[in-house]
């Protein structure tokens, strides 16, 4: 008998995703004894203490939303603080090519909500927290594994016992122990970019919308954060990345009010800011013997789209179907046959989403001069061409594909494009 069914490692985002998932899972009735492994713990966050912004937020999808509402984490998240955007606008700084996105396009109420990564990760806890078949290990970090029969022995940082499971999973992000401890080779190319993150509080109250510019230079992204606030990000290379880090306060704030639209009004301060290098990556297996990757353990992509976190949700999702599955039918949750359901099916559709990110990046990269006519052209057409605009919008909202029931369920109203 082993202690738990499910080790997971990471208690980011995506790991508290899937382990509220399996603890929750409809059918399942709780059967299922989950630890999940985390090595740092999210600072607090009191509503209504005017708590500091996490420089690192998320444009999370309806996909993404339904997920939270289906564990019932999403009122955890919306106590907290949640921006709902429903118009994005996209343009080429350099020519005439833009697309306004509405949500109304596609009868949704909006496009989706920008949220700080740590207020994803504390109302995923709160509701861990009420589930007597979930562990929540923090401090603490996984420091090898073995094979046994049957399952996995893990050994746990200082101070904490071996625990077994009958399957591990590796929600540990982009430098996952877990994907080493297991042999499992990544294919890692480096972006000759940088971005820059800023936290800003702005002269105008939010106006539901994204802006992304496309520049010589890398893309510009301004997304809204709840009353005042918002987030911008620059993508540069390296040196100028640095320039701008080490700028004064309001030398900052100057380049900032001249490189974007005068619509957005003017910066009033800067709380933070901080810098990120960006690389896409996929490794080659998403298992091996009792041993699953999701989320950033497994792939990471240009974070140009909005699209890293949503992506890893969908991975969860997926593996709390696999799993689910397995258990019902009596067979061996962590067996290799079972795994490589939840592997066929995400790690093509992940496949998609690097290479589609990838063309945009090399189709608006600084030296891509050339195809600046056909990108304009693009852009203009996914504005007026209605079923491919809707298509286009289906994608980013995680609507299409194959969707885990996780991420399904809560759909009431709302057309999808399944339909
Ligand atoms: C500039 C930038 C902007 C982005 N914007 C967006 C966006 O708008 N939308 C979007 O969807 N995505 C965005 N992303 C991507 C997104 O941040 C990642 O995809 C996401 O953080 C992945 O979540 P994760 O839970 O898989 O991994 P992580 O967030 O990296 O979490 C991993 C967790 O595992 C823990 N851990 C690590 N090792 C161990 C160990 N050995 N033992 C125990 N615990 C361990 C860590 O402490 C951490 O809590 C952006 C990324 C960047 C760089």
């Amino acid at each position: 008998m082993n202690d738990y069914d499910v080790v997971i490692v990471g208690g980011g985002m995506v790991g508290s995703m899937l382990a509220a998932a399996l603890a929750t899972r409809d059918g399942l009735g709780a059967s299922l004894k989950i630890a999940l492994l985390e090595n740092r713990a999210p600072e607090p966050f009191e509503p209504g203490s005017d708590p500091k912004y996490d420089i690192r937020v998320s444009a999370l999808s309806a996909a993404t939303q339904a997920m939270f509402e289906n564990v019932g984490a999403w009122q955890g998240i919306v106590n907290r603080r949640a921006c709902p955007y429903r118009e994005m606008l996209v343009w080429d700084g350099e020519a005439h090519g833009r697309t306004h996105f509405k949500s109304s396009e596609v009868n949704m109420p909006e496009l989706g909500h920008i949220v700080e990564n740590r207020v994803m990760q504390l109302a995923l806890l709160d509701r861990l927290l009420t589930l007597d078949n979930v562990d929540y290990l923090c401090p603490v970090s996984l420091q090898g594994y073995q094979l046994v029969d049957q399952g996995v022995v893990c050994d746990l940082s200082d101070g904490h016992k071996s625990i077994t499971a009958s399957l591990l999973v590796g929600a540990d992000g982009a430098q996952s122990t877990v994907r080493s401890l297991a042999g499992i080779e990544v294919e890692r190319q480096a972006y000759p970019q940088h971005a820059l993150v800023a936290t800003i509080q702005t002269v105008l109250p939010q106006q539901d919308i994204t802006w992304q510019r496309f520049q010589p230079t890398g893309p510009e992204a301004f997304l809204p954060l709840c009353g005042n606030f918002a987030s911008m990000v620059w993508y540069h290379d390296e040196e100028e990345v640095d320039r701008l880090r080490n700028l004064s306060d309001e030398d900052f704030i100057d380049e900032m009010e001249q490189a974007f639209p005068e619509e957005l009004g003017g910066i009033h301060k800067l709380l933070e800011r901080g810098s990120f290098p960006i690389a896409k990556a996929h490794a080659e297996h998403y298992i091996t013997d009792r041993v699953a990757l999701i989320g950033d353990a497994a792939h990471t992509v240009h974070p140009l789209a909005g699209q890293g976190v949503n992506l890893g949700m969908l991975d969860a999702a997926a593996l709390t179907d696999v799993v689910a599955d397995a258990h019902s039918a009596g067979h061996d949750i962590g067996g290799r046959r079972q795994l490589r359901k939840y592997e066929r099916w995400r790690r093509g559709e992940n496949s998609i989403m690097i290479s589609v990110l990838d063309g945009f990046y090399h189709a608006f990269k600084p030296q891509a001069t050339a195809f600046q006519k056909v990108r304009s052209a693009a852009l203009n057409i996914a504005d007026s061409a209605g079923p491919l605009k809707r298509f286009v919008m289906h994608y980013a909202l995680g609507t299409s594909g194959q969707l885990p029931t996780l991420a399904k369920k809560s759909f009431k109203g709302i057309r999808s494009n399944q339909e």
